[in-house]
């Protein structure tokens, strides 16, 4: 079956959106586009798309069965209650919305509609996370303790409405949520803690670099750190589990592994080592032979498997990957990590 869609919002995402459902996903037209700013509409219009004159113009029309949200965060909740009241199935960019109470209203509202509410949570087609994912799930390195993942920029810029509060801007909203998705996805257990530390060095108004620590009931740690003001990179991930290390040094995916060997002798002299770092001997380098380097697992992954989950929803093949309950676990942590900045101490919950 073909299906036909329309997207709100035809800026940087909102042309993403077309070209790789174009190209990618063959049961799917993209139609037209609704966009507020003539340069956007003129953009459409380049691509051969039709462009909607209102928004009314676009609900009641009948050949649209899917529409992606890629405006500014704080419109998404209005556009996407309108959508699923006129019987459209849809798909909303993150952050799905600017609050815990917003989701939960658009989440009633698809009840009642009977349609498909995703939200476009597309890093969890990363190759770097699904790598992590796989290896954390074979559980060969032993029990996870703490998973480190960040994000680093030096350019110190939010662009246009990110920059701005009432718009849904910052860091947090921006980035955060999709690391906190990922890290969500990671690890199955409650979050039991969120202590954030959020900076606005150069922004006045939104969070431009932070720092969030998460406790999960299991007792796995997490850090998630993303910065605009980073002039020498840690890893992109670093996780450390009892017996084994993991290392992603960046999007390009090269890192590596280094496992303890189950069988190599591991007792220990106790005798002072004199090292660069003074005598010590905790710190005394471990002998290589008690260790093994190995590749980090191989994996497959492609972003287009998004739309291809909707596609099987919509033909009630396939449940949604991207559900909008674990947007509500993503978007209650959200809530979390304001509180502890406002508080300026770590908060409790059972999330
Ligand atoms: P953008 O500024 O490049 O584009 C936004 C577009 O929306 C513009 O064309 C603007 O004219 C239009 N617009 C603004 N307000 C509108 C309104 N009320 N009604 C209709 N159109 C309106 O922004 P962007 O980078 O494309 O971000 C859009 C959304 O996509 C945001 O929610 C953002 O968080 C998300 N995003 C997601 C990813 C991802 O990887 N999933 C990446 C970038 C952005």
């Amino acid at each position: 079956m073909k299906y036909t869609m329309a997207i709100i919002g035809f800026g940087g995402m909102g042309s993403w959106h077309a070209e790789n459902v174009l190209s990618h996903i063959d049961s799917i037209t993209v139609k037209g586009v609704y966009d507020i700013q003539k340069s956007a509409q003129d953009k459409a219009l380049s691509h051969g798309l039709y462009v909607y004159g209102s928004l009314e113009e676009l609900l009641e029309d009948r050949e649209i069965d899917l529409v992606t949200i890629a405006t500014p965060n704080d419109s998404h909740k209005d556009y996407a209650i309108a959508l699923l009241k006129a019987g459209k199935n849809v798909i909303c960019e993150k952050p799905v919305t600017m609050n815990v109470s917003q989701l939960e209203e658009i989440m009633e509202t698809a009840e009642k509609s009977g349609k498909i509410f995703s939200i476009h949570q597309n890093r969890r087609w990363d190759k770097d996370f699904v790598i992590i994912k796989t290896l954390l799930d074979q559980g060969e390195l032993g029990r996870p303790y703490f998973i480190e993942s960040r994000v680093q920029g030096s350019r110190r810029a939010m662009y246009g409405w990110r920059g701005h509060k009432t718009n849904g801007g910052g860091m947090v909203l921006d980035w955060g949520v999709h690391l906190l998705d990922q890290l969500l996805n990671l690890t199955d257990s409650p979050v039991v803690s969120v202590d954030a530390h959020l900076f606005n060095l150069y922004s006045d108004e939104v969070d431009d670099n932070i720092k969030i620590f998460l406790r999960f009931e299991n007792r796995v740690s997490a850090l998630c750190e993303m910065s605009t003001n980073c002039l020498v990179n840690h890893p992109r991930w670093h996780v450390s589990c009892t017996d084994g290390t993991a290392v992603i040094e960046d999007w390009s995916c090269k890192g590596k592994i280094v496992k303890l060997k189950a069988d190599s002798q591991m007792s220990w002299s106790e005798d002072i080592v004199y090292t660069e770092a003074g005598p010590t001997r905790t710190m005394a380098p471990r002998p290589e032979y008690t260790t093994n380097i190995l590749e980090l697992p191989e994996v497959q992954t492609d972003w287009s498997d998004y739309y291809k989950n909707i596609v099987n929803v919509m033909e009630g093949k396939a449940e949604l990957i991207v559900k909008p309950q674990q947007a509500l676990r993503v978007m209650k942590v959200i809530e979390k990590v304001f509180e502890s900045e406002e508080t300026g101490a770590g908060v409790s919950c059972h999330i």
